[in-house]
């Protein structure tokens, strides 16, 4: 079985391929006599999720992880001795992956979305969330061993726990192939009325998109584009059916069966094919899709379009760069594929401190981890899951943020040098206050001055946990105490909080019900609209004893409608 492997890892560098080599062996000794309800021999287990993640292009340490990911709790050897052999950076994974094995998933559909953030969570570290992924694609496409109970509960537990979480770290073809491993399972009936529709349909779908592709890639070479690929990619079974079920059925209301899918060099010729097909046939009125100036929150890109083709046939065009492809078949693990220039990295690089995606649940970790669990979901949450937010850089280089960011957030997330010497901050040109709410496609720009230190107003203007943690420990630099530590000193105090408000039924039942949660006492309300495009809403209370108000605000903040929060004593 190594023999298969060490081809496959022949791009990694020599130590690597020592790493990789000894888990190998470990896993090969530790598991010797055990065997998969199959009756394959269990090695046959981790070396098939390593070489999933090989081909995720992963990093060694876990690939390594990966082999080992079931020495700890099914063998005898212990932690200590495993990281006398691999190292603790490996142990540390196969430790993740442990800890994820113990928790018990069952009942969870009540609250399977707190489900899917504590599984995070507890990963600590998106490598371990890739390789548990690796591990239940394997042990779905093996399923067929297990009892047909055993079959249901885990395939439920795939199809939403598991395929959400690729989902979400833009694993395109991992969410659809567990999906669709795990639909005929729970749905059988379902499944093969499908099946047996897509497969009168399907060819001639495909024949109909085969008269097309000629046509596209001679007026792509007459206007001078070069090193494309046309193909076809068909719908993952279960989202098709998914979609299906709100087209009431009919399978002819499906566009998307077959797609055509033109791969480019730049993103500039995406819009250039984007023009030639429209030229060639109408589009279908708002089926046009920019996913590239717009990502989906998952980092999704893409240009979409759909036009009505010769006799009448409708097709749906997938029009994206080589990098936009790979980022949504790879999604979170194509980051190990490209340099932080975007161009593609030589060989494989074990680097991954690089990477921003890990670089950040890292940061959120030394920050919250692990005294501090419900904090640290919270911060998951904001950081991770909420709708992202596309600014640009005077540069025009691409940041994503949390929806609700403010400039400081942005300053921060460029760099902390940047965030600790703020002085002003220039949207589209416009001078705007640090509290002003970024929106996608913002191009932001920051002023520093270099003697310019941070102060305790700006932690109340940041949202990220990321931009928060910057600036609470450069205020500790300074030596500036930062309130409420010690909640027995505080004092109960009147303040007044001045917020430029969206007009929205129930905001003001949502920031009272927040209020009363937090025992603020409303003393008086009051409107300000001397300024019509900026209505003000005062309020004036009385802030209780201990009571966190930085993180008050950051509740506030996060209420909707709530733009700008500004506090006087
Ligand atoms: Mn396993």
């Amino acid at each position: 079985m190594w023999g298969r492997l060490s081809k496959k890892i022949s791009a990694y560098s020599s130590e690597d391929q020592k790493l990789i080599n000894e888990a190998y062996l470990i896993a090969e000794k530790f598991h010797k006599g055990q065997k998969r309800e199959s009756g394959d021999p269990y090695i046959s287990h981790p070396v098939a999720v390593a070489e999933e993640l090989i081909a995720l292009k992963l990093d060694a340490t876990s690939i390594a992880a990966a082999l080992l990911h079931d020495v700890i709790e099914d063998t005898t050897i212990t932690k200590e001795e495993l990281k006398k052999k691999v190292g603790p950076a490996v142990v540390k994974l196969v430790d993740g992956l442990t800890k994820l094995e113990r928790v018990r998933f069952e009942g969870f559909k009540r609250k399977v979305e707190s489900t899917r953030k504590m599984f995070l969570a507890i990963a600590e570290d998106i490598r371990v969330v890739i390789i548990k992924l690796a591990d239940r694609l394997h042990n779905m496409r093996t399923i067929g061993a297990l009892r047909p109970d055993k079959q249901k509960r885990i395939a439920e537990e795939t199809l939403e726990l598991y395929a959400p979480i690729a989902y979400r770290l833009g694993i395109g073809e991992m969410k659809g192939e567990l999906e669709d491993l795990a639909f005929p399972i729970l749905f059988p009936e379902e499944y093969a009325w499908l099946k047996k529709e897509v497969r009168e349909e399907l060819p001639k779908r495909k024949q109909c998109l085969g008269t097309i592709a000629p046509i596209v890639e001679r007026e792509l070479k007459k206007e001078g584009i070069e090193n494309f690929e046309i193909n076809f990619r068909a719908k993952h079974y279960y989202s098709l059916w998914k979609k299906l079920q709100r087209y009431n059925l009919d399978l002819s209301k499906v566009t998307d069966l077959v797609a055509l899918r033109i791969i480019v060099e730049s993103p500039e010729d995406c819009y250039r094919v984007l023009g030639i097909i429209h030229m060639l046939w109408r589009p279908l009125p708002g089926r046009i899709k920019d996913y590239i100036a717009m990502p989906k929150p998952n980092g999704y890109q893409s240009l979409h379009t759909t036009v009505f083709c010769e006799h009448n046939v409708i097709a749906e065009f997938q029009i994206r760069t080589k990098k936009m492809h790979e980022e949504a078949e790879f999604g979170i693990a194509a980051h190990w594929l490209y340099d932080e220039y975007g161009k593609p990295k030589k060989g494989v690089r074990g680097n991954v401190e690089k990477t921003s995606w890990v670089k950040k649940l890292q940061e959120w970790q030394r920050e919250f981890a692990p005294s501090d669990s419900e904090e640290f979901i919270e911060a998951l949450k904001i950081d991770f899951f909420k709708d992202r937010i596309f600014v640009l850089t005077p540069k025009g280089e691409a940041i994503d943020l949390p929806e609700g960011s403010t400039p400081v957030d942005f300053a921060y997330h460029v760099h902390s040098e940047i965030g600790d010497h703020m002085t002003g901050a220039k949207v589209n040109g416009k001078m705007v206050s640090f509290l002003h709410t970024l929106v996608s496609g913002d191009t932001v720009e920051i002023i520093t001055q270099k003697n310019k230190r941070p102060s305790m107003d700006l932690l109340s203007m940041a949202r990220t946990a990321s931009a928060r943690g910057h600036i609470r420990s450069a205020l500790r630099k300074l030596g500036i105490k930062m309130q409420t530590k010690n909640p027995k000193k505080a004092k109960t105090k009147e303040i007044t909080f001045r917020i430029v408000r969206t007009s929205r039924i129930g905001l003001l039942k949502d920031i009272a019900t927040l209020f009363s949660k937090e025992n603020v006492d409303i003393l008086k309300t009051d409107s300000d609209i001397t300024d019509v495009n900026k209505p003000h809403l005062v309020i004036r209370c009385r802030i209780p004893r201990g009571c966190d108000l930085e993180r008050l605000m950051v509740r506030l903040r996060r209420i909707k409608g709530v733009n700008e929060l500004e506090i006087k004593a």
